[in-house]
């Protein structure tokens, strides 16, 4: 990475002993599935606090609509969802990693259905309806009116952490940094400095930190996260000595709203499972040409199918066509709401749509247990890289691998400030780093940096000048020319952003924005083949020589290839 990225272990300076201290058991960094699910595990010794940089309404969880993917139908197979995962990683996934986290499905579910939370029933069928979503070869996708399974989610599990003793919400409170003893990379995290609109700068004290912070889709100009997925975590975590892998896999969701002023509203993937055709301007269904399961190939195929369709053809979208599925807006009602609002009738009009960034793949590296290299800091949910996507994620397979690893590495955690033991739940030896016990006090931690002295800046410029880019150079279609550029830009931007010092919650984010985008354009440029849903034009086959996961640490200019074990 260029020293820009490198030459600072935080964002601010400061002295720990000089800010207002928070002592809890466990932190956990985010309030979507990961973390809350995390949350009530962790909860189970000792105190937890969870933040949120929004309200619990303004996550990616919250936005969630078609479902999850769970293996709960008689005649459906562990194995048939396996295999399905396994296919669209492209010879990425830890196969280990996919089992295990597929098989922990039904009892998270089991679980949440007794905590309160509502499915969509099938008439004449046992249980929850089951939906079926592109890349999936069995109907196991379930989900709550229709398309608002996210926002039913929340409330359970929001719900269930306000029963739990010892969990405090600490809503609008931003995450600047890990901290660690001492910054060389591996140094252990105790926590994190914070700021709070109402109470400033605190520090918060942790046994066990855990990273809930979800993805990064605001990278880009298209995209269908909500404003908070700026991938703060994916920069803290590099900032403080953690691996980052697979960084180049950006899911693009082929199906969000194209409409001029309208936000990229996503049209969740179950509408295409309903029987939804793709169609183009001149009304030709072009998905049957691309591949034998047409609308629902795999999301990267789908949304490859329609760049070519567009370069091609010309235009700037291509249409849901859902006229023929009746009762629509029955199955889809907050969907049919936001057509009604641009005035569309799913029974008679097309529905404009566009591809646009979805799903951070990759992430930060974590074991079976959720345990990162940085001993004491955990990982789950999209800012996670656990094996379970490989190269691509299968649809609504991501709300399963929050619930299942986050309490997992709620459990892991608990394990930690309980007994001090990093080996538990799972049977395999901790990483290195961690076989120490929990420090018993914080070490005064101070970070002396100076500002530059260089002009003021318009972040909001930079910002925006960042999406477009990203959008440009290291979107959809990819080549090793554009992606150099990419990184030329992206560090020339950082030269003089990140050595500012800034105290408002745009300037750090806008820092954290340009670390995860210089991750990124680099993990692509340096994959300079095809797969899952990284597509290089010019080099548009998967390679062998890059079966391997590439891995990134701060303080290093070049990745470490991991190979996949065939
Ligand atoms: C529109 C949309 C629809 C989707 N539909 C589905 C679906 O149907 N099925 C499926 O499986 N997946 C779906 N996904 C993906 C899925 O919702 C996410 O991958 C998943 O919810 C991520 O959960 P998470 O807990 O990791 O992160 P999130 O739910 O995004 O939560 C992140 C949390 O971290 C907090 N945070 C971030 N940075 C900081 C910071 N610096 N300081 C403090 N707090 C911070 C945020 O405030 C937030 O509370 C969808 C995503 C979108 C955007």
């Amino acid at each position: 990475m260029h020293p820009a990225f490198d030459s600072r272990r935080y964002l601010i300076p400061f002295r720990s002993s000089l800010l207002p201290q928070i002592f809890t058991d466990t932190l956990v960094i985010g309030g979507g599935v990961g973390g809350l699910r995390a949350a009530i595990a962790a909860a189970e010794h000792g105190e937890v606090i969870v933040l949120a940089k929004e309200d619990a309404a303004t996550s990616n969880t919250a936005w969630a609509q078609g479902g999850i993917a769970v293996v709960l139908d008689e005649a459906d197979s562990f194995a048939s969802h396996v295999d399905d995962t396994l296919t669209a990683g492209a010879g990425l996934c830890d196969a280990s990693a996919v089992r295990a986290i597929v098989e922990a499905g039904p009892e998270r579910i089991r679980e949440l259905v007794e905590w309160g939370m509502r499915l969509d029933s099938a008439p004449g069928r046992h249980g929850p309806a089951l939906g079926r979503e592109g890349g999936h070869h069995h109907a196991r996708i379930i989900h709550t009116d229709g398309d608002a399974t996210g926002r039913e989610l929340v409330r359970c599990l929001g719900e269930r952490v306000a029963r739990t003793a010892g969990v405090r919400i600490f809503t609008r409170c931003f995450a600047l940094d890990l901290v660690t003893a001492g910054s060389a990379p591996g140094a252990p995290v105790m926590g994190a400095i914070t700021h709070h609109p109402k109470h400033g700068l605190q520090m918060i004290w942790a046994k066990a930190t855990i990273l809930a912070s979800g993805g990064a889709g605001m990278i880009y100009r298209e995209t269908t996260n909500p404003k908070t997925a700026t991938g703060d975590g994916l920069a803290m975590a590099y900032r403080a000595g953690a691996t980052l892998a697979d960084m180049a896999f950006m899911q693009f969701h082929p199906t969000t709203l194209y409409l001029a002023g309208a936000t990229r509203a996503l049209i969740t993937e179950a509408v295409r499972g309903e029987g939804a055709y793709l169609i183009d301007e001149q009304g030709d269904r072009f998905m049957l040409d691309a591949h034998p399961m047409a609308e629902l190939a795999p999301r990267d195929v789908v949304t490859r199918g329609i760049v070519r369709r567009l370069a091609q053809r010309g235009g700037t979208h291509v249409f849901l066509d859902v006229r023929h599925i009746r009762g629509f807006a029955d199955r889809f009602p907050g969907i049919a709401q936001l057509l009604a609002k641009f005035d569309l009738d799913p029974a008679k009009d097309l529905i404009p749509v566009h591809p646009a960034a979805h799903y951070m793949v990759g992430g930060i590296v974590t074991d079976a247990a959720g345990r990162t290299d940085v001993p004491g800091l955990y990982a789950v949910g999209e800012c996670a890289s656990t094996g379970l996507h490989g190269a691509n994620r299968l649809a609504s397979n991501s709300l399963l691998e929050g619930l299942v690893m986050g309490e997992v590495a709620g459990r892991a955690a608990r394990e930690l400030t309980q007994h001090g033991r990093c080996g538990p739940p799972v049977s395999i030896p901790p990483p290195n780093g961690w076989a120490a016990p929990p420090r018993p006090a914080p070490i005064p931690v101070v970070s002396d940096i100076r500002p530059s002295e260089q002009a003021e800046l318009d972040l909001t410029d930079v910002q925006s000048s960042l999406r477009s880019s990203m959008w440009r150079n290291v979107g959809i279609e990819r080549t090793g020319n554009r992606l150099h550029d990419a990184i030329d830009m992206v560090d020339f931007w950082a030269r003089y952003t990140l050595d500012k010092i800034f105290d408002t919650v745009e300037g750090w984010t806008v820092q954290n924005m340009l670390t995860v985008a210089a991750l990124m354009a680099r993990s692509a440029a340096w994959r300079a083949e095809s797969r899952g849903c990284h597509w290089r034009s010019d080099a548009p086959e998967p390679l062998d020589a890059f079966a391997a996961h590439d891995q990134w640490r701060r303080g290093r200019a070049e990745p470490m290839p991991r190979r996949v074990e065939a």
